[in-house]
């Protein structure tokens, strides 16, 4: 098979009525979300349903309380202007802000870089907004995240899949693909650090090749980076945004939807300052800023400090239940499949070494009670038909062993045994 994906159109018009609108040909490129779609699938289940399947946090680990204590403050009845359009870039109160809590780490950065936005959603859709044209090569991870790749392809990009190992993206399989295409990926779309779905994180000579393929072929990275701040503790390797040292090339995408909440859609982009005007014109034209209140509260989070003890609670947490995870699966998947073993983030990757189809297993898993994401909602191809994505930073570790056990029950059911 090509290494180069175009869609199947996926998204044809449901409706009698909608095959007679004049739909626009961007609409063939809209392949919609695998991932999202199992929420509502997912709601419509049993109650008691194991949820190995969506990458949010641990509801115990979303900050309400102490959201709701500097919300009183910060977006209170003594704070009107809190509820009024803000700067497109983003709330000064959030920059400065942001900016202190990035001091002296890898994502240091500085004012004139950054563009607050709606998630780490939107930061992926302004970056192929700016630089893919209809046609062009977008290079994706094999596997990847779902949603980053349906952006690149809702702007008629051709995705040029790159295989992942336990060291990140294959570089010389990145050469090899790029050589055969014939031409520049536009841009090269990663996720270095705790990669969705498999966990793995992108060695440092892998990061520093991949720069410098980068600079020779001019081409985009697309550095996105939702959950290196959620480490189990291991050698951290240094962002892609630290090694760029301002290199134009490199975009990073942040959000604060992992270590914070997601439902607030806040995060951040650290570009070179030359691109904010087409940005912040490009935002405009999609949501003229972000969420005000959102802004507002993530400011006080950071600025009464409250980041650093939240995130020292969430690395044991999620620690604690990757190895229960695992404890769990060497139980009952040891000698008939293998795993990753992320050093962070919310994610692992399962592969049989039989071939177990993850996707006829879903139905069954999920009348079993337990939910997870079937490998080929990671790879357009639909190269992982054998493998899934564990979720385990939703579940308490009783939980990860009764999910993990119900899955075993599912694959003997499939298998007749
Ligand atoms: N990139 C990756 C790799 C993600 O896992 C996610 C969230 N699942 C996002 C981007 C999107 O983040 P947000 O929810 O802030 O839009």
């Amino acid at each position: 098979m090509s290494p180069i994906q175009t869609p199947s159109p996926a998204a044809s018009p449901s409706t009698d009525t909608a095959t007679r609108l004049p739909l626009a040909h961007r609409t063939d490129y809209l392949v919609g979300s695998v991932i999202d779609s199992s929420t509502a699938l997912l709601a419509a289940q049993r109650h008691d349903i194991v949820r190995f399947a969506m990458g949010s946090p641990a509801p115990e680990a979303i900050p309400t309380h102490t959201l709701a204590q500097v919300g009183v403050a910060e977006i209170g009845a003594e704070a009107p202007d809190a509820f009024d359009y803000a700067a497109t870039h983003g709330d000064p109160a959030l920059i400065a802000a942001l900016l202190s809590q990035l001091e002296g780490t890898s994502d240091a950065t500085t004012q004139d870089r950054l563009t607050i936005t709606s998630g780490g959603m939107q930061g992926l859709d302004l970056v192929c907004k700016l630089f893919v044209d209809p046609g062009d090569l977008v290079v994706v991870e094999s596997p990847t995240y779902t949603n980053g790749s349906a952006t690149a392809l809702s702007y008629q990009a051709e995705l040029l899949e790159v295989p992942v190992d336990e060291e990140g993206m294959d570089i010389d399989a990145l050469v090899a693909a790029v050589d055969r295409a014939g031409r520049a990926p536009k841009v090269i779309y990663t996720i270095p650090t705790f990669q969705n779905p498999s966990g793995v994180t992108m060695t440092l000579p892998r990061r520093r090749r991949l720069l410098e393929l980068a600079c020779r072929w001019g081409s985009v990275v697309l550095d996105d980076d939702p959950y290196g701040m959620l480490d189990f503790g291991g050698p951290q390797e240094p962002t892609l945004h630290e090694l760029a040292d301002g290199d134009p090339l490199v975009v990073s995408v942040r959000t604060f939807s992992k270590i914070v909440a997601p439902g607030l859609r806040v995060g951040w982009m650290d570009t070179d300052p030359s691109l904010q005007p087409l940005l912040i014109a490009a935002k405009q034209a999609m949501d003229t800023c972000t969420n005000l209140p959102a802004q507002r509260l993530i400011a006080a989070f950071l600025r009464e400090g409250h980041l650093d003890a939240h995130l020292t609670t969430q690395r044991l947490r999620y620690a604690e239940r990757k190895t229960a995870m695992q404890t769990a699966l060497a139980e009952h998947f040891g000698g008939r499949a293998h795993w990753t073993d992320p050093g962070g983030g919310f994610f692992l990757w399962l592969t049989f070494d039989e071939p177990v189809d993850t996707q006829a297993l879903f139905p069954v898993a999920l009348a079993e009670g337990v939910a997870y994401i079937p490998g080929n909602a990671f790879s357009p191809a639909g190269a992982f038909p054998h493998a899934l994505r564990l979720c385990f930073a939703s579940s308490a570790p009783a939980r990860i062993a009764e999910g993990v056990s119900r899955l075993a029950r599912a694959v003997d059911v499939l298998q007749g045994r």
